[in-house]
């Protein structure tokens, strides 16, 4: 007999394993399938959580040379890449084992395989049939290569996770977060690290302090900059990898080569044709405010939808999904707006609402810039100095806040409250009349004239 949901999620990963969880504490009765051997997706598996693991090990490294300055006899004698990751692999696998109780209580039947839609009621998985009255694709997305002879030598985000041994000489060729995150995290562990980028410089989306400071910083922490480069293909030497250029100059060698150069949504053999779902472009699922596609009884959620690829957005979008769906709260729904983000580079970025670029175009000459770059205390010490860099947008008389861009030490932890405060409307006034917190580096966002 074929097992009949109110809901199926398709892809156990940040986006599925919330809504499946939600709906199921609402009394739904609920499947999710997912084709990997774990649970969890990119962000347990392949992303968020590791990248964290190895960026804490980068700052652990910078810190440990920094205590030299405080009088501390330490000297860095070396890295044990491979005990650091089978740590990392042990934390993951306790996630996934979370997972289970995360999906037994509330009851969600889990199935394994690769699901397509049959029809807008319908996933087959293999030779098992199951239906629903609603089904929710949260499919993710996969890293992309480009198609250039020898693109098989190098590596994804996905390759990098699966290093038994620490790469000596890197190249990352991308210029978005992961590129900055992993050519950061690699030279903090003690790579010889460059970037190959196809333009003047990364974090192109960013506010121009953001990547400005970034680029300085990581250029004074040893990272190689290769700018304005095409590239060709890979080759292979005896002694490592070598890139060329569609100019003919040539860069390396290297022991490893990085893809980062964007990600594509898995939209591809998963039966949405079958079932009558739009594909826009690039690959995406077109949705409405509510996460809805245009099949009435199919919702799409997360990376795969293109909005902003962001775990805390896939797992809200599957949250007040459910919230909606299952607990008659009628018009939850995630506001794609003023989402905060952080880079974990070094030092890391903290950012929400809009650039001064796109500021400038929105609202003209109403747009007022707030800006400090200092060097904070804890680097009196210290040989090397981390920049710090902070801007805060505002319009009109009232000098309402709309972009909060920040840069330095300890910003990863600074924007989340920040980015309340924001969303909440907050001005600049609001920010002059809160209390500093001394000595802080967060007090120059409340003192800045
Ligand atoms: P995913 O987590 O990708 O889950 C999709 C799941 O669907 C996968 O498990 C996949 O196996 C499964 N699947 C696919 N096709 C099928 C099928 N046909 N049948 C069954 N199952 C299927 N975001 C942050 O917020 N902070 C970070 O620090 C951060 N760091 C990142 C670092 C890296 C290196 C990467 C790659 C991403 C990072 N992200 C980060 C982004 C974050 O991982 C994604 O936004 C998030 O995982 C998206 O969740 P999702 O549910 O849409 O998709
Ligand atoms: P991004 O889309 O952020 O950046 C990829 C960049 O690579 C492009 O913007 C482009 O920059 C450059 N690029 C594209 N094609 C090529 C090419 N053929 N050769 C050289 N460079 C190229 O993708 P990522 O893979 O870095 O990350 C995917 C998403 O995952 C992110 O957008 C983010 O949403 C999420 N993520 C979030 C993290 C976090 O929250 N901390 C961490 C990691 C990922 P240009 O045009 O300037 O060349």
């Amino acid at each position: 007999m074929t097992e009949h949901y109110d809901l199926i999620a398709i892809g156990a990963g940040s986006g599925g394993l919330s809504v499946a969880n939600r709906a199921a504490s609402y009394g739904a009765k609920c499947a999710i399938v997912e084709s990997d051997d774990v649970m969890g997706g990119t962000c347990v598996n392949r992303g968020c959580v590791p990248k964290k693991v190895m960026w804490y090990g980068a700052s652990l490294a910078h810190a440990l040379h920094d205590a030299q300055g405080y009088g501390f006899d330490v000297e860095r004698k070396g890295f044990d890449w491979s005990k650091l990751v089978e740590k990392r692999e042990k934390y993951i696998q306790g996630i996934n084992d979370w997972y289970e109780s995360y999906l037994s209580d509330p009851k969600v039947d889990t199935y394994q395989g690769h699901a397509k839609l049959q029809d807008g009621h319908t996933v087959v998985i293999n030779d098992t049939v199951i239906t629903a009255d609603r089904i929710v694709v949260a499919t993710g997305g996969y890293p992309m290569v480009p198609d250039v002879p020898g693109a098989e030598l190098g590596i994804t985000s996905d390759g990098f996770f699966e290093l038994a041994e620490q790469p000596g000489r890197v190249a990352v060729v991308g210029a978005g977060y992961i590129a900055v995150e992993l050519a950061g995290m690699m030279r903090g562990l003690g790579s010889d690290v460059s970037m190959v980028l196809r333009k003047g410089h990364f974090l192109r989306s960013f506010d121009e302090l953001m990547h400005t400071t970034l680029t300085s910083a990581m250029t004074d922490d040893g990272v190689n900059l290769i700018t304005n480069f095409s590239i060709k293909g890979l080759r292979k030497t005896a002694t490592g990898i070598v890139i060329e250029g569609e100019n003919g100059d040539a860069v390396g060698e290297f022991d490893s080569v990085i893809w980062a150069i964007g990600r594509a949504p898995a939209t591809s053999d998963i039966g949405l044709e079958a079932a009558g779902v739009t594909v826009g472009k690039g690959g995406y699922i077109p949705v409405d405010k509510f996460q809805q596609t245009n099949v009435e009884s199919v919702f799409a959620i997360g990376d795969i939808t293109g909005e902003a690829q962001l775990t805390p957005v896939a797992i809200a979008a599957g949250r007040r999904l459910a919230d909606r769906l299952y607990n008659n709260q009628v018009d939850r729904h995630v506001d794609y707006r003023l989402i905060p983000t952080v880079v974990f580079s070094h030092p890391p970025i903290g950012t929400v609402g809009l650039t001064e670029e796109e500021a400038r175009a929105e609202y003209g000459d109403a747009v007022k810039i707030y800006k400090t770059e200092f060097t904070p205390m804890y680097n009196v010490f210290t040989e090397h100095k981390v920049p710090t860099a902070m801007k805060l947008i505002v319009t009109g008389s009232e000098e309402k806040i709309v972009g909060c861009h920040l840069i330095g030490a300890g910003v990863d932890e600074m924007m989340q409250g920040f980015a309340v405060a924001i969303r909440m409307g907050a001005t600049k006034k609001d920010f002059d009349d809160t209390i500093a917190i001394h000595p802080s580096s967060a007090e120059e966002l409340v003192t800045m004239r």
